[in-house]
């Protein structure tokens, strides 16, 4: 009987990753992949809500007064 290891591209290194039940972190290839890559959406996510403030102030800082009615 042949057994085939399906293998995968590991999200976190680029590197064979083996996609079966003896591999806990599937579909990454071992442990610190897989933290590292939930550590990098964590971070991520944020600094996503501290960029948005900052766009829109220099958004709003580079346009001109609205004319006012007279
Ligand atoms: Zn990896």
């Amino acid at each position: 009987m042949v057994t085939t290891t399906r293998k995968v591209k590991c999200p976190g290194c680029g590197g064979e990753s083996v996609y079966a039940a003896s591999n806990p972190y599937r579909p990454f290839c071992s442990g610190p992949c897989k933290n590292h890559d939930f550590g990098a959406w964590a971070s991520e996510q944020h600094r996503l809500p501290d960029d948005n403030p900052v766009d829109d102030f220099d958004i709003v800082g580079d346009l001109p007064p609205p004319p006012l009615p007279q």
